[in-house]
């Protein structure tokens, strides 16, 4: 379905990011990987995703809180396969304190990396996508982008800033052939949230297993975290032409967390 596109997906070395690149993949798409860490064994992941389907794969090291990487991302997904036609902005990072004890500098990363990390993206990706009439630009936001939870000010400020930015893309594009949409995903079993796991391990001086059930106990009704495959589905839903009139929408995929 999507072959002959490229995708450029941030923070794709693990988790939520990498489900979607390879549900991409899988559908032809050329990826852009970006993120630290570890980089071949998610760039082998994402070919034998997409191999069946020819898919190709780079990476760009981006650091997405520092613009004149983003912009030298950007150049690089043009160099390597001509233009980027479907943008994820997935990159982010977490930090729990309350608003008095926020380490101000933890704030400004992460609005930084969560939030105007895909102000820049979109910026440089968009006319590409206008002059061919065609793009999709999914945000990955967070439940945290409807609702709060304390303890997570930054987070909360920049997902909430994220679905405000995903209607003005989306508006401001409504009679073309470029969409964008925010993903709103629950708990997913990554290493963001397991770093939550551990700490209500700690604090309660319970098992990893019982530590797990307490986190969802707290927020998600279905009591199952959400997978970065199902989320890797959704995306591919939003780049199918049965999606060409879904616009400017925050799509919940939370266990139920929001409808309390
Ligand atoms: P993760 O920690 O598994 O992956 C984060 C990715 O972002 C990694 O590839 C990492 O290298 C990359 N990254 C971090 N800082 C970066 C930077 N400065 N520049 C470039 N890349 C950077 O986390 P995840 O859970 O997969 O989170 C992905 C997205 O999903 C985030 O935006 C997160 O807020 C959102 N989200 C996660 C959950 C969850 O429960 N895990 C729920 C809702 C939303």
């Amino acid at each position: 379905m999507l072959n002959g596109k490229t995708a450029l997906v941030t923070g794709s070395t693990s988790g939520i990011g990498l489900g979607i690149a390879k549900a991409l993949a899988r559908q032809g798409a050329n990826i852009v990987l970006n993120g630290f860490g570890d980089v071949d064994g998610p760039r082998a992941e994402v070919l034998a995703a997409g191999q069946a389907a020819g898919a190709r794969v780079a990476y760009h090291g981006a650091d997405m809180s520092r613009p004149a990487d983003i912009e030298d991302m950007l150049k690089y997904a043009a160099t390597q396969f001509g233009r980027v036609d479907i943008l994820v902005n997935n990159a982010g990072i977490q930090h729990v304190a309350s608003v008095q004890d926020f380490p101000p500098e933890r704030w400004d990363a992460i609005i930084a990396i969560n939030l105007t990390s895909a102000f820049h993206t979109t910026r440089l990706a968009l006319p590409g996508m206008l002059a061919n009439d065609w793009g999709r630009i999914i945000n990955v936001a967070s439940v945290h982008g409807l609702v709060a939870s304390a303890q997570k000010s930054a987070y909360v400020a920049a997902k909430h800033g994220i679905v405000g930015l995903t209607k003005v893309t989306a508006l401001e594009n409504a009679t073309t052939g470029v969409t964008c949409n925010a993903i709103c995903p629950g708990w997913v079993l990554t290493p963001l949230v397991q770093k939550q796991v551990d700490a209500k391990a700690a604090a309660l001086g319970i098992s990893n297993d019982e530590a797990k059930k307490v986190l969802l106990g707290e927020k998600e009704p279905s009591m199952q975290f959400t997978t970065p495959e199902e989320l890797g589905e959704l995306a591919v839903f939003f780049c199918s032409p049965a999606a060409n009139n879904v616009r400017g929408v925050a799509w919940n995929m939370d266990g139920g967390w929001a409808a309390q």
